[in-house]
């Protein structure tokens, strides 16, 4: 199948009408940004710049980002600060399931920096985060994104033993791609990561996202699909790249929303449970509605 033509939007052309949204500052937008600055924790939607801030929000939906808020690894994609990381903070775990009871989150979604320093890439503080959410807020759906790890299987089993509902770890770009935008990452390791998770505990639906814009071929995109679905991948998200700033990777070009449609079509007859595509679509985009699509489908 191939992606219907549409016209090419140059690069520096306006912002396409598609990707505008508006500005955050409804009351409920306002009381979570309370909670997060009270409670001192960080969050992915602030750090990562992500457009649909005033939406997620307004909604109750946030994605928490623990174990600080500066990154070991440089992404050339990526709005989130990097370079030598705090000291750990082991009161957080707690504080996020403060929060997250607070905000009475029926799907939370827990991600973090990279943290390379550490022996265990910061596994047990994603572990000790999750345990406390469930005994704080047993109803909670809990959704983790994790970084890789350094492919170390210890750590992974770490965060599957506390038990997520959804194990999430983005591919982000295609294998050609891996070294100009995720120098520190393996695109075989990411792999390997969501292969054992299902194997490890195939109970636990996992889930990744591809950005798309950063000058992938649609044949390279949909090769990524066949890999993950060999991988044991339910869920995966599309969405558009959008350049942060003017030192991160140049954006390429923006995809019409046909052609997100088109890829939803692609990855859905490679046999993934759920997909969300669109420009506007981050890995934590309803991720509430993406859970509930993947539960009843594998409840048939
Ligand atoms: S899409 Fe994810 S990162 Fe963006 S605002 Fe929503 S919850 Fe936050």
């Amino acid at each position: 199948m191939t992606v219907s033509p549409v016209e090419f939007v140059r690069p520096r052309a306006p912002k396409p009408e598609w990707l505008k949204v508006r500005a955050p500052g409804s009351e409920n937008y306002l009381r979570l940004k309370g909670i997060m600055q009270d409670l001192h924790l960080h969050t992915v939607c602030e750090e990562a710049r992500c457009p649909n801030i005033g939406e997620c929000w307004h909604h109750g939906t946030a994605t928490f980002m623990i174990l600080g808020d500066v990154c070991t690894r440089a992404c050339a994609y990526c709005a989130v600060s990097h370079g030598k990381p705090h000291e750990l903070d082991a009161a957080e775990p707690e504080r996020v399931a403060d929060a997250i009871g607070k905000m009475a989150l029926k799907h939370a979604v827990i991600t973090s920096v990279d943290r390379d320093d550490l022996p265990d890439g910061g596994a047990f503080i994603f572990a000790e985060t999750i345990r406390q959410t469930r005994a704080r807020v047993p109803g909670c759906r809990i959704e983790v994104l994790i970084p890789d790890f350094q492919g170390i299987e210890s750590s992974l089993r770490a965060v599957l033993d506390a038990g997520p509902d959804v194990l999430n770890h983005n591919i982000e770009t295609v294998p050609r791609l891996y070294r100009m935008a995720r120098s520190g990452g393996r695109y075989p390791r990411s792999l390997e990561l969501l292969d054992r998770s299902r194997n490890y505990t195939p109970a636990i639906a996992t889930k990744t996202g591809i950005m798309v814009g950063l000058g992938e071929e649609i044949d390279e995109v949909v090769s990524v699909f066949e890999d993950l679905r060999a991988a044991g991948v339910s869920i995966l998200t599309i969405g558009q790249y959008l350049r942060p700033t003017p030192t991160h990777a140049p954006m390429v070009r923006y995809y019409h929303p046909d052609e997100f449609a088109d890829l939803k079509r692609m990855a859905l007859s490679k046999g993934f449970v759920h997909v969300e595509s669109g420009p506007l679509v981050r890995s934590s985009y309803h991720a509430h509605e993406q859970a509930d699509a993947f539960e009843l489908a594998t409840s048939r």
